[in-house]
């Protein structure tokens, strides 16, 4: 379909401006992450390869075994991403959390689960 790449990034960034401004009208700063890979990386210990999805929705690291729902695990990446971004800003170490309704990330890849499992 000629311009349905157009339409995508149009739709996408169209989405990205609606979260802003709700998040902004909450007082919560927003940032854009590169998503490269963070389908196929492990959010426990960074294996990545695309033989970590045998499914669509399912994640299953081959090489420690996590497994996982394929969205959570890529949510989880994104938000490592966000808090290692902060850790090489310009400006400063700054110290960055992220919290999950699982638990907690923070800029030492660590992550405090906030159940017995995920
Ligand atoms: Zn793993």
């Amino acid at each position: 379909m000629p311009g349905a790449k157009a339409f995508h990034a149009w739709a996408f960034r169209r989405l990205y401006e609606y979260v802003e401004y709700k998040a902004t009208e909450f007082g919560i700063p927003t940032k854009q992450v590169d998503p490269a890979y963070t389908s196929q990386r492990c959010s426990k210990c960074g294996h990545t390869e695309c033989g970590n999805r045998p499914k669509q929705e399912r994640f299953c690291c081959r090489k420690c075994g996590y497994e996982v729902h394929a969205d959570y695990n890529a949510a989880k990446n994104i938000g490592i991403k966000h808090v290692h971004a902060g850790q090489k800003s310009s400006r400063g170490r700054v110290n960055r959390q992220l919290a999950l309704k699982s638990g907690t990330l923070n800029v030492s890849d660590g992550f405090t689960s906030a159940e017995v499992s995920a």
